[in-house]
């Protein structure tokens, strides 16, 4: 279903034009308006749903494996041998649009794309956060 206040659905909906990369019934493809490097790809889901988690199980089965196919057609369209595949959930974490997508962006030997800075790891956090998640799904 889609919502009629997201950008993200107006485009899905062709109510906003968009430079098309690929389109089915689950999914469109389009080039990102504000790309962070030359060829930076947005995949959307043909449904509103704002974070991975409200995503259906079948469109979260089924995005990555479209992110390979595209980013593969890229690589022999652009040349690239790098690109990050990063998908942002909640302002903080960095989404500008609460539709859930993926972003395709190509690495080249010149670019200012920064993704974060590594923190030193703390083991008295870190095991209990990770004892904790894994008993919540594997128990
Ligand atoms: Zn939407």
């Amino acid at each position: 279903m889609l919502d009629s206040n997201c950008i993200f659905c107006k485009i899905i909906n062709h109510e906003i034009p968009s430079k098309l990369i690929y389109d089915d019934n689950d999914f469109m493809a389009i080039l990102d308006v504000a790309p962070a490097t030359k060829g930076h790809v947005l995949i959307l889901p043909k449904e509103h749903a704002a974070t991975l988690i409200d995503l259906s199980d079948d469109k979260a089965s089924k995005i990555l494996v479209l992110a390979k196919k595209i980013i593969a057609a890229m690589i022999k369209v652009h040349g690239f041998n790098n690109y990050n595949i990063v998908q942002n959930n909640g302002k903080l974490a960095g989404q500008t649009v609460d539709h859930l997508h993926l972003h395709l962006i190509p690495r080249y030997s010149i670019d200012e794309v920064g993704l974060w800075t590594p923190h030193e790891n703390d083991p008295s956090v870190t095991d209990e956060l990770a004892k904790k998640v894994h008993d919540l799904i594997q128990n």
